[in-house]
């Protein structure tokens, strides 16, 4: 058989995906790493990490429209606050609890009784029970706490938790540098045993890489029956990579926040994770129609401004700018894009700028402007353009409006029977 690595399961998605006009790198379906295509939650953090990027502050109407456009995504949770922070925290997961979504809505806490019931009161679907693991936390912001005084505090917290019949995550904070392997298991398996419902590993300090956590998930998979969730930092860029990583090793619930929003540097992004495990993997829960609304909409009310090159939702991620390129689009859109722009509500843009060719002209002129015109119109028009940037020192790209300009001014020449655009 032709591309005799992949099995049927990766022949099965590549095609599935092709009906979609998605084309990716068959080498990401070798049978050997190519995980099942369903069964993933996305945990969105939105309303909580996202809040600890500074100067975010939501109010609960706030809240309230985000986790309405999450909902819509199809996201299964979302999680919306930390309820023992103050009233409004309380009052903002409230009104989420009221909203009646689809989503469920989850709290943070600490391993802490009165986080645990104030989490309780709000009639949230779900705690996020949030302890710090590693050597670093336990001797500095625990005051030298032993491994054994933390097993026993684990069982008691998610003892407590599960009495209120909550869906209890438990996150071992900043597990990635917890070096006693043996002990980091033997945590998550205490959690699991106390009436935890999923274990997050978390990389509180984007310090771990893709091999690495990819490691992890798979050791501590091995010992544990419930679900296995990541929360990954992006301080080194790599949020993104780490959690693919996590779900080639078997980890199934992805937490994630809108614009990669978050402390420091942030968290991996809800909209470049749903993008990706849909590309990369043939994964389908997720609208990924509204992506780009929904980041967009969230730049808008926390003012925080995404990159134009921003993956998926960015404002030239479906821009084709080079002659080459617009040539090969022209040509058929799959030579130069992995996805129709449409699947994540993208709109492709050509830019008519110095490295543009007669090519691109003519897509503009045909998709943007309506205007069929000749070849020999597109060669005229683009000579112009360059003499401009040449000559005239241009640095910006044309509009539109300049654009029709230029193309009529051609064509009027024509029809006066002057072959040169002066
Ligand atoms: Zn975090």
């Amino acid at each position: 058989m032709k591309n005799g690595y992949l099995d049927e399961h990766g022949r099965n998605i590549l095609t599935s995906l092709s009906k979609e006009g998605v084309f990716p790198s068959p080498y990401n379906f070798v049978a050997y790493n190519c995980p099942p295509t369903d069964g993933y939650v996305i945990h969105d953090s939105t309303l909580r990490e996202g809040e600890q990027t500074p100067g975010v502050i939501f109010t609960i109407g706030d809240k309230k429209k985000i986790a309405e456009k999450l909902d819509a995504v199809g996201i299964q949770q979302i999680e919306t606050g930390f309820p023992v922070a103050s009233e409004k925290q309380r009052k903002g997961v409230k009104a989420l609890v009221n909203m009646d979504l689809d989503t469920e809505i989850f709290c943070f806490a600490r391993a802490k009784h009165e986080d645990i019931d104030a989490v309780a009161e709000t009639g949230a679907d779900g705690i996020i029970i949030s302890f710090s693991i590693s050597e670093h936390h336990r001797r500095h912001k625990f005051h030298g706490m032993t491994k054994e005084e933390y097993l026993n505090r684990l069982d008691d917290t998610i003892s407590y938790a599960e009495k209120y019949g909550l869906f209890i995550v438990y996150t071992a904070e900043d597990s990635t540098r917890e070096n006693d392997l043996d002990f980091l298991k033997k945590a998550f398996k205490k959690a699991e045993e106390a009436g935890a419902n999923r274990a997050r590993i978390a990389d509180t300090l984007g310090c771990i890489n893709p091999s690495g956590i990819a490691y992890l998930v798979r050791e501590t998979k091995s010992v544990l029956d419930i679900p296995l969730e990541v929360h990954c930092h992006n301080d080194m860029g790599l949020a993104l990579a780490n959690s693919l990583a996590a779900v080639e090793a078997g980890a199934s619930t992805i937490s994630a926040t809108v614009n990669g929003l978050g402390e420091r540097s942030g968290v991996t992004p809800t909209e470049e994770v749903i993008a990706a495990l849909h590309v990369i993997f043939g994964i389908k829960t997720f609208d990924m129609s509204q992506l780009t609304e929904l980041s967009r909409f969230v730049e808008s009310i926390t003012g925080v401004r995404t990159a134009p090159n921003k993956p998926v939702t960015g404002e030239n991620a479906c821009t084709h700018c080079s002659g080459i390129h617009q040539h090969g689009i022209l040509m058929n859109p799959t030579t130069y894009e992995v996805y129709p722009p449409e699947l994540v509500g993208q709109k492709r843009r050509v830019y008519i700028d110095e490295l543009c060719g007669s090519h691109g002209i003519l897509y503009v002129a045909e998709k943007k402007l309506g205007m069929n015109i000749s070849r020999d119109t597109a060669r005229k028009v683009i000579s112009k353009i360059k003499r401009a940037y040449l000559e005239e020192d241009r640095q910006s790209a044309y509009t539109l409006t300049e654009l029709e300009k230029l193309i009529l001014e051609a064509q009027s020449a024509e029809a006066g029977g002057t072959a040169a655009v002066p």
